[in-house]
């Protein structure tokens, strides 16, 4: 028996996370035409949650600045609409794993 007409909806290519409505949203607040790649601080936390992806600690939209944006190839420059080069970590999980890096540069880049 296959009379299943279920058919799923195309799903954005962002892999494991199952936001469809985030993703519309920034499509649409990419189009608002933002400027620059500062605002790839809001996709990210769009397209991977408010978690921090290393220790799970959730954040909420009043504590969301503490959520930072991690590069995973150390490229600010690279920022895939998809979201594959980003990792949301907290700001004490982001220090652990730039040690040796400044944090304050990852915050002038956020501005
Ligand atoms: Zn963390
Ligand atoms: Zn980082």
């Amino acid at each position: 028996m296959r009379d299943r007409r279920y058919r799923p909806h195309k799903r954005p290519r962002s892999g494991k996370t199952a936001s469809n409505e985030s993703f519309e949203d920034l499509l649409r607040e990419t189009r608002k035409g933002k400027s620059g790649d500062t605002d790839y601080r809001e996709r990210s936390l769009k397209i991977h949650g408010l978690i921090c992806a290393k220790c799970g600690r959730e954040f909420t939209h009043k504590n969301r600045h503490l959520l930072t944006v991690h590069h995973k190839d150390g490229n600010h420059r690279n920022n895939p609409p998809d979201g594959s080069n980003w990792e949301n970590l907290c700001a004490y999980c982001h220090e652990d794993e730039h040690s040796r890096e400044l944090l304050a540069d990852y915050f002038k880049d956020d501005e």
